[in-house]
């Protein structure tokens, strides 16, 4: 069996999304869509399918909200953005 493309995983904290739709625009994968029902501040957040995911951050990268965590396979990162100032990274354990 052949390697297949490096797999990620996003987890977004819908109820402090803003629904500004940045990540949908920057994901490359079109993993990520603005869904239909409303938080509990009343905005439409994004909602992830992780399918083609990669793990290549850009989404926790740009969202203004710091709420987009991504995770890659292999173990080999995380990148978390709940810092407002930047993402860092920071190893996950096997
Ligand atoms: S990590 Fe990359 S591929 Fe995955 S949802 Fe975010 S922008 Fe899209
Ligand atoms: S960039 Fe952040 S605030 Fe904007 S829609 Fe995506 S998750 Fe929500």
């Amino acid at each position: 069996m052949r390697n297949r493309e490096m797999a990620g995983k996003i987890i977004i904290d819908t109820e402090r999304c803003k629904g500004c739709g940045l990540c949908v625009i920057v994901c490359p994968k079109n993993s990520i869509v603005i869904s239909r029902h409303s938080n509990k501040n009343g905005y439409f957040p994004a909602q992830v399918n992780n399918i083609n995911c990669t793990g290549c951050a850009m989404c926790a990268i740009i969202c203004p909200e710091a709420i987009i965590e991504v995770h890659r396979d292999n173990n080999i990162a995380a990148v978390e953005s709940a810092k407002k100032d930047r993402p860092s990274l920071i190893e996950e354990k096997a």
